[in-house]
């Protein structure tokens, strides 16, 4: 078959196996993946949903009172405002930490001797099955947090959790690779898979051990750890949607700084990957990883100026207002 050559593969997908075929006059160069090829009536169905024009993301702010948009002069107003330091730690390679941090208080996270990745974990600091939850957050907001942001509770809660107020990876961006920076389409390395895809190994020290020790004498059980932010951690998807990695772009002294909306627990692991150049799964990758792994600073801060939230018409954020009935008939 004589493609015309404005059918030819983009550039960027010469590497890839693709199929150009012809159906109903028209040329397709097709991506393999593992599907079978497509047949006329998939390729005519595939042509019309082709013809969609994109899509707004679906949940914007719909105004000034959302609560999906953020009071920024405010925010910026509480992270440049005097500060107190109430407690700083440093959490050496491959272990877990948790704290509490009160309502109106700054959560600094940082990377003091270079780049590291950090696996967060945030509840309620009154009750554990109010917790961090990843997915709505990435729906609300983005695949890949920044400053203003936040990090918004599970069901039948639904607050905001913490806003973050400073990140000085925000000037990342998208690389070539479509990667960003502070990952919400994964989650914590965990014991289970790694004994699964090293062939039945195992290791102790995965985020998600790091952040179950950590949470224990906080009466937070092993299925009270969740989903995380991975801070520091930059991921995408390739051309197939499939989860990639790349290297940590953070420096010595990059941080991230959040403000807590509520009372909150917060746990936090240094991957055992390190900064993620050296990634991989069994023995040989965990002692080849540990080179690239480096300590993360915690510290949390009150405002010098006690009045000043309340002068500035701040309030810990309330849950949400539904009444849970869910439909379900109530008995006389
Ligand atoms: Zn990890």
């Amino acid at each position: 078959m004589e493609i015309p050559r404005r059918y030819h593969a983009p550039k960027m997908f010469a590497n890839l196996t693709h199929k150009v075929v012809k159906s109903h006059g028209r040329y397709y160069n097709l991506i393999m993946s593992n599907n079978p090829i497509p047949s006329d009536a998939e390729l005519a169905r595939l042509h019309s949903r082709r013809q969609l024009p994109a899509p707004a993301p679906a949940y914007l702010p719909t105004g000034l009172n959302s609560p999906l948009t953020v009071n920024k002069e405010l925010y910026s107003k509480i992270q440049s405002a005097p500060r107190v330091l109430e407690k700083s730690f440093t959490l050496p390679i491959r272990s877990g930490q948790a704290w509490t941090a009160p309502a109106g208080s700054i959560i600094r996270i940082s990377t003091p001797e270079g780049p590291q990745v950090g696996d967060l974990n945030i509840w309620n600091q009154h009750s554990p099955s109010e917790r961090f939850w990843a997915s709505r957050t990435r729906q609300l907001h983005s695949t890949h947090l920044t400053t203003h942001d936040r990090l918004w509770s599970c069901l039948p809660y639904m607050r905001p959790l913490l806003t973050i107020i400073s990140d000085s990876l925000s000037w990342y961006g998208t690389d070539n690779n479509g990667g960003r920076v502070h990952d919400l389409l994964g989650t914590r390395c965990d014991p289970y898979i790694n004994h699964l895809l090293s062939g039945g190994q195992s290791y102790d020290y995965h985020c998600h051990s790091n952040l179950v020790r950590a949470v224990k004498d906080f009466g937070v059980e092993e299925k009270d750890v969740h989903d995380v932010i991975n801070l520091f951690q930059v991921t995408g998807l390739d051309e197939k949607g499939r989860y990639c990695m790349s290297a940590s772009p953070a420096e010595k002294g990059d941080s991230i700084e959040f403000f807590a909306e509520v009372d909150v627990l917060m746990a936090l692991s240094t991957c055992p990957g390190g900064d993620l150049s050296l990634w991989g799964f069994g023995a040989e990758s965990e002692k080849e990883m540990e080179k690239c792994c480096r300590p993360l600073k915690v510290e949390v801060f009150r405002l010098g100026d006690s009045a000043f939230l309340e002068r500035e018409g701040w309030k810990p954020a309330e849950v949400a207002g539904y009444k849970g009935n869910h439909g379900l008939a109530v008995e006389p």
